[in-house]
């Protein structure tokens, strides 16, 4: 470990302020004081937040679900609110980690992750996301695990949140407060694709604060759900998953909101299997010929093809478990 100075604050203006001073914020710590360990990250302050007032799952006046930034996930995964309009949500929570972490990490640190890529935390290794203009270690290294859309010469690293692939399928938005005041931007643009900056992953501005994830309101309820396929059962990050939201009215499909993760540099939205989807009745075809879409643009590694085959797979068996034709 290295020195470092803690500060604990109480308000978002004094939130704001020590990270206008440098201050890197941190609230369940479960990713950060990971990487202050392995020296991967050496902030000279440690702004904590976890006092902020931050911590609830409200519904909008109009109608949107709105999870602050401090709600601990296995919170979020139990709220009554989530499990009956989007256990899509409540599906992805409840399969990340370990118990104990859920317990500890929030949903703002969650999007906020880092990628579990392991050259990334190897200090020894070329990593242009640790320390740009080193090169990439996967690119040529074991990448078994690693991208297969999104990726560039520079960075072939997964995002490894499941939560953010429901919250990309779910079209949801991020609530900040930062220096200049509040904004809302939607998911999509706040995670960034790694092109030649792979060390740039968000399009937070200095000192920004994420305050909560806006999920929009749906003109009509949505059967949704999360497949996570991995090497293991529990505490293990996803080769393929798929976030599937649907609304079936009189036998045709008229909303359709389809995301994969473990397969994208950031949480992959697939609106071409949206859009194949809607109009159409549902039918073990119809599934198939969508999830074909789902690997258009797929670019594998040398260990990692398999994913094009199981991505579309996952894709299929989760349209054909919320479709409910399975
Ligand atoms: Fe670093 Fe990205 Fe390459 Fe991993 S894939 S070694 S995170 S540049």
């Amino acid at each position: 470990m290295f020195p470092f100075t803690y500060t604990k604050v109480s308000s978002t203006r004094e939130a704001i302020t020590a990270a206008q001073r440098g201050g890197r914020y941190v609230a369940g710590g479960t990713t950060l004081v990971d990487l202050m360990r392995e020296t991967v990250e050496r902030p000279d302050t440690v702004v904590d937040i976890s006092a902020l007032p931050l911590r609830e799952i409200t519904t909008t006046s109009r109608g949107e679900l709105r999870i602050g930034a401090l709600v601990r996930m296995a919170d979020a995964a139990a709220d009554p609110t989530v499990r009956a309009r989007y256990p899509v949500i409540a599906d992805a929570l409840e399969l990340s980690a370990s118990a104990q972490l859920r317990n500890m990490a929030t949903i703002g640190g969650n999007v906020m992750q880092r990628t579990r890529c392991t050259y990334f935390r190897d200090m020894s290794a070329a990593c242009n996301k640790r320390q740009p203009g080193t090169g990439c270690a996967a690119r040529e290294g074991f990448n078994r695990s690693h991208a297969i859309l999104g990726v560039s010469e520079a960075c072939v690293a997964t995002h490894p949140s499941d939560v953010a692939v429901a919250f990309a399928a779910l079209d949801a938005s991020i609530d900040l407060i930062g220096p200049d005041g509040v904004r809302r931007i939607p998911f999509a643009e706040f995670l960034l694709l790694p092109g030649s900056t792979p060390n740039r992953e968000h399009s937070l501005r200095p000192a920004e604060l994420i305050t909560a994830v806006t999920i929009p309101a749906h003109p009509r309820p949505l059967r949704s759900g999360y497949l996570k396929v991995r090497d293991r059962q529990s505490y293990e990050f996803a080769l393929t998953s798929a976030a599937v939201a649907m609304h079936v009215q009189a036998g045709v499909i008229r909303i359709a909101k389809v995301a994969a993760g473990g397969v994208g540099t950031v949480p992959w939205k697939l609106p071409a299997v949206e859009r194949h989807l809607v109009g159409q009745r549902p039918s073990d075809r119809l599934w198939a010929t969508a999830a074909a879409k789902a690997v258009d643009g797929t670019q594998p590694l040398a260990h990692n093809e398999f994913k094009v085959e199981l991505l579309k797979r996952t894709v299929e068996r989760q349209l054909r478990i919320v479709g409910g034709t399975r």
